[in-house]
């Protein structure tokens, strides 16, 4: 191999970090390290086999050879300590390296270990039976005597991510120069950060990554992790600009809120009332409601929506529900549809499917403004429609729309006041931390008389158990969900299909009827299989996870969803939910295909509870916060050090500083365009000036 192709090979630590995104004094300070490795110091006398250690002795022997054609140097050194009666054995192995040639090196190398030396060892402990003994694999450094008390006893090592060509003691180097060059000042005022003990910038910095103990560690890791929630929590703050106005409402007279009240069967719970009344609160502000109701599923969020498009539709503006699914729009659609006619108000359903001729009249109906209340799909949010005067926007099940179709949904009105729903709990700190632009509510209480529902992990060949539960089930007269994963059996996959279990179920229950409800189904026939279920014509629903949102039989008293292990937490607690909606006790079995301790550990989950934050919280543990929100909620940055779940005060205590900061007028224009963390800083600076945090 020539030296051109070695070179070619293999890149400089500055190529390396370079390709590490590491150019800059601030980027290297900035790479965090991933952990730190502790180093104990120990006598020889006292070392133990699987330690990692700082050991140090005289030089008895050193030897050096060469391994594998040339290409790797071994060194053997042999120490002693002061006693005489402790001896180890020390290998360090090297790539022979240009430009030095290996008698070059072997001389200079020669020369520093020379006999009697003294020399400190770090590295891992190894029992050695070759050896007869204990040996270390680790870097050997010459030290004066005199440098021997300074070595701590216990040091943290800092580990970082490496790329080829670049070592870890030449990263550690370089970002000790970066540390000594580079004068950094704190942004946050000193006041604040003694009032929340939050540790310097450039100590934190400097002991992020040479920590001299655990607890400079922790208090250095805080510091930082505020510094990422607080860029984070100013700049959430800061996309919301300037507020957008509306006309102040004229008519506040509300009869037809409590004339669709008075008609419900139902009273509304306490929950929902006091949501509705915040509701109607803001829709008499002249800034736009931007309001979010969690509530789990079945505590009534429809109705309350409902009532919040009729107070807006009685100040004379028209309002759009976009719900995720063609099913649901269906459903809703007839639903809404039955409360609005006796009001005299016109309620129209516009999908993917609705047919050219009824969607041209449809649309010119609603730009006339003779449609009040508009269901549908996305559909809703396209280029062709066009509203008289959307007053309200709400969107139902919102954590499965992207910001871009809410938007353009939004965009359709004059500064439209806007809704979204989810029974999808974000746990609350991420809520914070995303969603800081949006006021709350929770409907926290289910409609009286609901009973927990009855949930069992059952493994595959404890399916019998289902046949009997149905059987007594449908006996009584109830209807049951099973959903799978698939639509068609293929191949190359071991998903289970609702095509498959149709058959099954057919020839297993041939006394009841049993339909079939998937995404691929023409528009039409969906509807059909969910009319036939809803009014009883079938007994047994085969699904996959459209039914997830929304579908809303009371008579249904069971939900079997086989490879349970293949579906989310939250998706699993919202297919449970389509049962337990009525005060006959319901059951959801949750079959167990892959029988891991994983997918019972978090099937278990949903035996446990029964409350949707719960589970919510449970699954963020689990899996983290990514992929709980998936990618159209990507809203959630990825922070270097921060943890949504272990920092949450850090994370409330960077959102009061920020809003205050923001309050007081700092404004961090064109944060979005800096990009390297020195512009950042500068502009923070800048932006803080004037302000007192407290
Ligand atoms: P979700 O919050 O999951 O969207 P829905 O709005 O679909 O729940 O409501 C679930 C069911 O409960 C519906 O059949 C609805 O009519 C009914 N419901 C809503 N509010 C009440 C209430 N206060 N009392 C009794 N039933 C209610
Ligand atoms: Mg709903």
């Amino acid at each position: 191999m020539t030296s051109t192709q070695t070179q070619r090979k293999t890149p400089t630590p500055d190529a390396a970090l370079a390709k590490l995104g590491l150019t800059t004094d601030l980027d290297l300070l900035h790479h965090y390290p991933k952990q730190h490795q502790v180093i104990h110091r120990r006598k020889l006398a006292d070392l133990q086999p699987g330690e990692t250690v700082i050991t140090m002795g005289r030089v008895v022997r050193h030897s050096i050879k060469d391994a594998k054609g040339g290409q790797l140097i071994v060194q053997t050194w042999v120490i002693r300590d002061k006693t005489g009666r402790h001896r180890l054995v020390c290998t360090q192995f090297h790539k022979a390296r240009l430009p030095y040639t290996s008698a070059q090196w072997r001389q200079q190398q020669g020369q520093t270990y020379a006999q009697g030396q003294l020399v400190t060892v770090t590295g891992p402990v190894h029992h050695d039976s070759y050896v007869g003994g204990l040996t270390i694999k680790g870097d050997v450094v010459p030290i004066r005597p005199k440098s021997i008390s300074t070595i701590p006893k216990r040091v943290l090592n800092p580990v970082y991510r490496l790329s080829k060509g670049l070592d870890m003691q030449t990263l550690q180097g370089r970002i000790r120069e970066a540390l000594q060059r580079t004068p950094l000042h704190d942004p946050i005022p000193a006041k604040f950060r003694q009032r929340h003990h939050l540790m310097e910038l450039s100590e934190a910095l400097a002991h992020i990554h040479f920590p001299p103990d655990d607890g400079q560690l922790e208090a250095a890791r805080r510091r930082l992790v505020f510094d990422e929630f607080f860029y984070l929590q100013m700049a959430l703050l800061l996309r919301r600009g300037q507020v957008p106005q509306r006309v102040k409402p004229q008519n506040l007279s509300r009869s037809l809120v409590e004339r669709f009240k008075a008609n419900l069967p139902f009273a509304l719970t306490g929950a929902q009332r006091c949501t509705l009344s915040q509701i109607l609160d803001d829709l008499t502000q002249t800034f736009p409601m931007n309001r979010l109701v969690q509530g789990d599923v079945g505590s009534g969020k429809t109705v309350v929506a409902v009532a919040a498009c009729l107070a807006v539709i009685e100040q004379g503006h028209q309002a759009a529900l976009m719900v995720p699914t063609e099913t649901l729009a269906q459903q809703h659609y007839a639903k809404v549809k039955a409360w609005l006619e006796p009001l005299g108000l016109k309620t129209a359903l516009l999908t993917g499917h609705t047919s050219t001729k009824e969607r041209r009249i449809l649309l010119s109906e609603l730009w006339l403004g003779r449609i009040h209340l508009m269901v549908g799909t996305h559909a809703l949010s396209s280029t062709a429609v066009q509203y008289a005067d959307l007053g309200l926007v709400v969107i139902d099940e919102q954590h499965r729309f992207g910001v871009k179709q809410r938007n353009a949904l939004l965009k359709k009105g004059p500064n439209p006041h806007l809704l979204s729903l989810t029974a999808t709990p974000i746990p609350r700190t991420l809520a914070l931390a995303m969603h800081q632009d949006m006021d709350v509510s929770l409907i926290d209480e289910l409609p009286p008389g609901r009973l927990p529902i009855v949930t069992q992990v059952l493994t595959q060949d404890q399916s019998h158990q289902i046949h009997r539960l149905l059987d007594s089930q449908l006996a009584q007269g109830f209807q049951a969900y099973v959903v799978l994963p698939l639509v068609k059996d293929t191949d190359n996959s071991e998903m289970r299909s609702v095509e498959t279990a149709l058959d099954t179920y057919q020839r297993a229950f041939p006394e009841y009827q049993v339909g079939m409800l998937h995404g691929q189904m023409s528009s039409a026939a969906q509807t059909e299989a969910l009319e036939a279920f809803r009014t009883g014509q079938t007994d047994i629903l085969i699904a996959t996870s459209v039914i997830e949102v929304g579908v809303d039989v009371p008579n249904a008293t069971v939900m079997v969803v086989e490879q349970a292990e293949r579906f989310g937490l939250a998706q699993l607690h919202q297919l449970r939910g389509r049962v337990g909606r009525s005060d006959h006790p319901s059951y959801c079995i949750l079959v167990d295909g892959a029988e891991t301790a994983a997918s019972a550990e978090r099937l278990q989950v949903l035996v446990q509870h029964q409350d949707g934050f719960t589970i919510a919280e449970a699954d963020l543990k689990l899996r983290g916060a990514g992929d709980v929100l998936g990618h159209k909620q990507a809203g959630v940055p990825k922070f270097a050090l921060a943890d949504l779940m272990r920092d949450q005060a850090l994370l409330k205590l960077a959102h009061t500083a920020a809003r205050s900061a923001v309050n007081q007028g700092a404004r961090l224009k064109g944060w979005n365009r800096m990009v390297t963390e020195a512009q950042r800083r500068e502009h923070l600076e800048k932006a803080l000036r004037h302000t007192h945090l407290n």
